[in-house]
């Protein structure tokens, strides 16, 4: 696995939006994009573009943050199923010095260590649509029809926002419906508002 920057497809999508006059300047976060090397660029460009789109509107509707994407680059998983969790080791050491997140996409299948849904504290491999850590800089979002969501569940775990068991919450563990917060993981935003990543 290795991440190549990728020169030729550095087309940088600035998400900047006026917000009205009363509101307090947004919290702007900065976002490195990576595409799967194996993915083809075009496309997973417009749908990374739309995703990242629509979860900067939720964002700022919700809690007034706006995501700006300052670098495109790439990245391979090592295989068609490869293990999240490794993979998302190797990004996190590759470190985020240019942004405030990195969020790697793909559109392959991964696996990754997910808690069993009888009991937490047991961990079972399943295919995930996405991989964060709690108050983390990274993430991984599986790049299909439901991209935008998982996009907006992942960056919510960045601002330390945790699984919901509410089925109408974003946040809800496991195949989720909703783009709405729970309160409690509305809450966990507005606490981590102005984190430092
Ligand atoms: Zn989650």
């Amino acid at each position: 696995m290795r991440r190549v920057v990728f020169a030729a497809a550095c087309v940088v999508v600035l998400l900047s939006t006026s917000v009205s006059a009363t509101d307090n300047s947004p919290r702007v976060v900065t976002i490195e994009v990576l595409i799967d090397h194996g993915d083809d660029v075009v496309r997973a460009h417009q749908a990374i573009s739309s995703a990242v789109l629509d979860v900067s509107g939720v964002f700022r509707r919700e809690f007034n943050i706006e995501f700006k994407v300052v670098v495109v680059g790439s990245w391979r998983p090592a295989s068609q199923h490869f293990d999240g969790n490794e993979a998302f080791s190797f990004l996190e050491n590759a470190g985020h010095n240019r942004s405030d997140i990195v969020v790697a996409f793909t559109s392959r299948s991964f696996f990754a260590d997910v808690p069993e849904e009888t009991d937490s504290r047991i961990t079972v491999k399943r295919t995930s649509g996405g991989l964060a850590k709690l108050g983390g800089n990274h993430a991984i979002v599986r790049l299909y029809d439901r991209a935008n969501v998982i996009l907006i569940h992942e960056i919510a775990h960045l601002f330390m926002a945790q699984h919901s068991d509410d089925p109408g919450s974003v946040m809800y563990g496991d195949a989720i419906a909703a783009t709405a917060f729970d309160e409690d993981s509305k809450e966990a935003v507005f606490q981590n508002r102005d984190r430092k990543f």
